[in-house]
């Protein structure tokens, strides 16, 4: 499969062809994607025809369309049955796509659909570029009701962890960067703390967006929120996080999940705004996406404004982020959580 390929060995997939078909190929795969091998209008039929049933590690099992056609989520599976998912969404002058860098996830955390079935395993690195080019393809031949017809914005924050599936990331990373020529300030890679990950992104040569799920503002609740706070607690989180920003000058973000009664109080606001103000990160709020093994609610919409006028009183920039694609199960591991549910 293609993009199971290292780009610079393209040419062994096709052994009996000149050397120029694989450039060719190249620049079907990274530089102008199609849905279909059919549109690679330069190769030979026979080499369309190979292509045309593994041009794609993953075969589009849901495709699901919502937001008056401006998002698009899509369920791939894998030939071993792994579930992989996807969501696009489109916005005046923007396009951004949500990504996945595992199969699951091992990391537990306790509102999080994909948390709650377990690890199952780290995807490739030309999965996760195939699904970039996917969309990519997608928006050239199909399109959204709103926004440009290719990708402006990339953010791993799909299924999985992506720092803890780091090598096959940064590959992805590189791909996207150096084949399909998209800046790596369009992309953003959320992690959930986990600082030796943070600690190595900040080596990269790249101007990655950093954005940091923190969910809650002391130990003691974020133990019991994102589990793996046990092992790298708040302020090592924090510490990477403003070693990144000083590295790199790129605004960090902190990501919260706001959940009824949990982590929506006054308190836990005051305690962000003293995180974020040391950081100078911008807040994104997130409404819980309610999942079907866990009885937690979304905040309430005046508990929702009351927490983000909070933040802004203390001087922090904070944005309440839309939930695109509720009603399709638009958040990460939703739609393969709703399919075992209802399978
Ligand atoms: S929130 Fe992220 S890190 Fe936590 S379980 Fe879900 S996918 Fe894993």
């Amino acid at each position: 499969m293609p993009y199971l390929t290292h780009p610079a060995e393209l040419a062994q997939l096709f052994p009996g062809e000149a050397p120029y078909r694989s450039q060719q190929l190249y620049h079907w795969l990274y530089r102008r994607p199609t849905l279909s091998a059919a549109s690679m209008t330069d190769l030979p039929p026979g080499m369309r025809k190979a292509l045309t049933d593994r041009l794609w590690p993953f075969v589009v099992e849901v495709e699901q369309i919502a937001d008056k056609g401006s998002t698009v989520k899509w369920l791939f599976r894998a030939p071993d049955g792994a579930a992989i998912e996807a969501v696009l969404m489109g916005y005046p002058g923007r396009t951004t796509l949500c990504i996945s860098s595992q199969v699951g996830c091992a990391l537990a955390c306790s509102f999080c659909a994909t948390g709650q079935f377990g690890f199952e395993r780290h995807l490739q690195a030309g999965e996760i570029v195939a699904q970039v080019a996917y969309a990519g393809a997608y928006l050239r031949e199909v399109g959204l009701s709103i926004g440009p017809d290719h990708l402006t914005n990339i953010v791993f924050m799909g299924m999985g962890e992506p720092l803890a599936n780091y090598d096959r990331v940064r590959e992805s990373i590189r791909r996207i960067v150096d084949d399909m020529e998209m800046s790596p300030r369009r992309l953003t890679v959320s992690t959930v703390g986990l600082v030796p990950g943070m600690q190595r992104l900040t080596e990269e040569p790249w101007q990655l967006n950093l954005a940091v799920s923190l969910h809650a503002a002391d130990d003691e609740l974020r133990n019991t929120l994102v589990p793996i706070n046990r092992r790298y607690p708040l302020a090592e989180v924090e510490a990477a996080a403003a070693a990144y920003f000083g590295r790199k000058g790129r605004r960090v973000s902190i990501e919260w999940t706001l959940i009824d009664n949990v982590n929506d109080t006054i308190e836990q606001a005051t305690k962000l705004a003293s995180i974020a103000g040391r950081l100078g990160a911008h807040v994104n709020v997130i409404p819980l996406n309610p999942t079907p093994l866990s009885t937690d609610q979304p905040s309430r919409t005046a508990q929702i404004r009351a927490f983000v006028r909070h933040l802004r009183s203390l001087d922090i920039n904070a944005t309440i982020r839309d939930t695109r694609g509720s009603d399709i199960d638009a958040a990460c591991g939703q739609l393969r959580a709703g399919r075992a549910a209802s399978s």
